[in-house]
């Protein structure tokens, strides 16, 4: 039976060890959210990070914009808090309504305040290998990972999914380790075949349960970043979990694996953008 990587209480105790360095602060962080329209996904996630920087001791500053918000009123708002001292980050709550150019605008995001890490400049940082801003769902997977394996040198690793918020990041963060990194994607052939070789499995695609037990290694560390709501309501991952159990050394659920990470890396970039701005 494998071990169910519990993230939730890698993040508490993250999320404890920030609010003791928050605590130790002359100046409190500050993260500026703007939220546009009203997604009511976007509404729970945005009023779930203002909590947890209440809870760190850090300032959170809400700009909440109408769904008709045009781009240049957001670009306004961008250009004001990257200028403004008393914000150290700033995060673009994603999707944005449809007819806002989200590319853009993310990019307008200084890259010392970009706590998503998305400004192409910390993306660049992470492939050269230097210091920048890391995606915060990526790093969060990366502890995960560390919280079951000890050396990842030399292990294969294979990520299902290229996105620049997550599966190309991701990728960069395991090279670093020294695990050899195979990427797969819609068009990877034979993709159960590339699984099975995956000391490190990583599925970031959003296809309810689309990982079959046999596509994994026995022993292999399995972290499950998908997130999909099911017939019944009930969310579930991108991996078949309970068949999954019986194959792989260690495993995150979902809900309660991936997910409380992302926002306790939020919450450490927001911290280290205050400490590189001062
Ligand atoms: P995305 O931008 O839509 O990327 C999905 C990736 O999956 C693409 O690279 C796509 O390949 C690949 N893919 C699609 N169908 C596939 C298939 N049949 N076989 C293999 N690969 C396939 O999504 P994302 O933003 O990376 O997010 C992925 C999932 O993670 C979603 O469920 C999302 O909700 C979840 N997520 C969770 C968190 C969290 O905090 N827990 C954070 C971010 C994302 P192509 O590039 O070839 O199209």
């Amino acid at each position: 039976m494998a071990h169910i990587i519990d993230g939730k209480s890698i993040s508490n105790a993250l999320k404890e060890e920030l609010a003791q360095h928050v605590a130790a602060m002359d100046h409190k962080p500050g993260l500026a959210v703007i939220l546009v329209g009203e997604d009511p996904a976007s509404n729970v996630y945005v009023n779930n990070k203002i909590k947890a920087c209440e809870k760190t001791g850090i300032r959170s500053i809400e700009h909440r914009l109408p769904a008709d918000t045009t781009d240049q009123a957001i670009e306004t708002l961008i250009t004001r808090l990257n200028d403004d001292n008393d914000v150290d980050g700033i995060l673009l709550q994603l999707p944005l309504p449809k007819h806002l150019d989200s590319d853009r605008l993310v990019q307008l995001i200084c890259a010392a305040k970009d706590v998503d890490g998305l400004n192409l400049l910390n993306a660049g940082a992470l492939v050269a290998g230097v210091d920048g801003m890391v995606p915060c769902t990526p790093q969060g997977s990366m502890i995960l990972i560390k919280s079951v394996l000890k050396d990842l040198n030399g292990l294969n690793a294979v990520v299902i999914g290229r996105s620049l918020l997550f599966g190309k990041p991701m990728a960069q963060l395991l090279l670093q380790e020294n695990c050899t990194v195979t990427m797969a994607h819609s068009r990877t052939k034979n993709i159960e075949d590339v699984c099975r070789n995956a000391d490190i499995l990583v599925a970031a695609v959003g296809r309810e349960k689309m990982v079959k037990a046999d596509w994994i290694k026995p022993g292999a560390c399995v972290i499950d970043v998908g997130i999909n709501r099911m017939e019944n309501g009930k969310l579930c991952g991108d991996i078949d979990f309970d068949a999954a159990l019986d194959i792989a050394g260690a495993i995150t659920p979902v809900p309660g694996g991936v997910g409380p990470m992302t926002i306790a890396c939020l919450l450490a970039n927001t911290i280290k953008a205050r400490k590189q701005q001062s």
